[in-house]
């Protein structure tokens, strides 16, 4: 029993450390000038790949079309990064 719950701390440790890690991604992203706002479309968003410039994320409505959000149907590093840019854009206006 005590090796169970060890087992689910850790486990639960690594996700919410994983989860960071998105985060952390996320501003690196955003302030590669990776996120692109689509023109006459507000909530639209168009992330490069962090690793690849040639493959094109969009962001929409709380979803994205990468394979992490795909996966697990929650806020990926694009997500993310799209968070900041608004929050960056709204800030210097
Ligand atoms: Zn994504």
């Amino acid at each position: 029993m005590v090796i169970m719950k060890t087992i689910q701390i850790v486990k639960k440790k690594t996700m919410e450390q994983e989860q960071d890690e998105r985060k952390d991604k996320g501003v690196i992203i955003m302030k590669a000038g990776k996120v692109m706002r689509v023109d006459g479309l507000h909530d639209v968003f168009i992330v490069r790949s962090e690793n690849n410039d040639n493959i094109l994320y969009t962001v929409e409505n709380d979803t994205c079309t990468c394979p992490d959000f795909q996966r697990r149907q929650y806020y990926c590093k694009h997500m993310y990064a799209t968070k900041y840019y608004i929050a960056l854009c709204e800030e210097s206006v």
